[in-house]
């Protein structure tokens, strides 16, 4: 029996693709990959010649067929997307799940991704917290799941288009209120990388006004709820504790 490796590919940086990622790209019969125009170059820069077929949203389900027949046949097979882990926002789901059901190994080669990158760099709490992925492109329908999410204490991680990253933030204010802490990533690995971390009101506004902020790839992290209150109630503390230190 064949294997699919599941391999991370950069989410900007083209270097971010391991060892590990390079060698298996290299080693298998196959690589299925989201598009195999976008990921070309990619491999070429990485010395990796190997044979590519498309597996997009649209193709899944036939695709998903052939390529489990050809690891049953014994071959080995690499999945990846455009940019970060497959799955993750992006299609594979259908084939990891039919090659498990076949008793087909499925091997991850861990790499990038844009919600832990941004999540490692946001200065939210980590500890615990949602990957809620894209919200629906209709304002209704965004802003019922954002009322859903409302009272989550854990940080909530979404993924944004940048035509719509003003819209999600006067929407993110208006739910969740301007005082809430949030963070906007955006181009992380990339040249104009930002990361801004300011309460939602705030941030809405900024974006707005600079159509720079509007461009390229995002990441949104909002604090859950009771985390400015917990903030302020630590801060709190540790003055008085200073204060206790330095009274007579
Ligand atoms: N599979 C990918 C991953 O592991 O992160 C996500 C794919 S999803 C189709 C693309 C979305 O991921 C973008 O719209 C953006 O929200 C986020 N994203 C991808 N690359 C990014 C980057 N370099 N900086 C910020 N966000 C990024």
């Amino acid at each position: 029996l064949g294997c699919l490796w599941v391999v991370a590919t950069p989410i900007g940086h083209r270097d971010d693709l391991s060892a590990r990622a390079i060698e298996t790209l290299r080693a298998v019969a196959v690589i299925a990959a989201e598009d195999t125009r976008h990921s070309r170059p990619l491999l070429l820069h990485h010395n990796i010649d190997t044979p590519l077929i498309a597996l997009h949203e649209h193709n899944e389900r036939d695709a998903v067929e052939a390529i489990v027949r050809r690891m049953q046949g014994g071959e080995a097979v690499a999945l990846i997307s455009d940019a970060g882990t497959p799955l993750i926002s992006d299609p594979g789901f259908r084939l990891v799940r039919a090659a498990r059901a076949a008793g087909i190994r499925c091997i991850p080669v861990p790499g990038a991704c844009a919600a832990i990158a941004a999540l490692s760099v946001a200065g939210l709490p980590s500890d615990r917290f949602v990957f809620e992925g894209f919200l629906p492109p209709k304002a209704a329908a965004r802003r019922s799941r954002l009322q859903e999410l409302a009272g989550d204490a854990r940080t909530l991680i979404f993924y944004e288009s940048s035509h719509r990253v003003a819209e999600s933030l006067a929407d993110m204010r208006d739910v969740f209120g301007a005082g809430r802490e949030a963070v906007l990533a955006r181009e992380l690995t990339k040249l104009f990388e930002t990361v801004l971390g300011e309460p939602l009101g705030l941030l809405a506004a900024r974006v707005t006004a600079d159509p720079d902020q509007q461009r390229g790839e995002c990441v949104i992290l909002v604090a859950g709820r009771g985390e400015e209150a917990d903030a302020k109630l630590a801060e709190g503390r540790r003055v008085f504790a200073i204060l206790r230190e330095e009274l007579p």
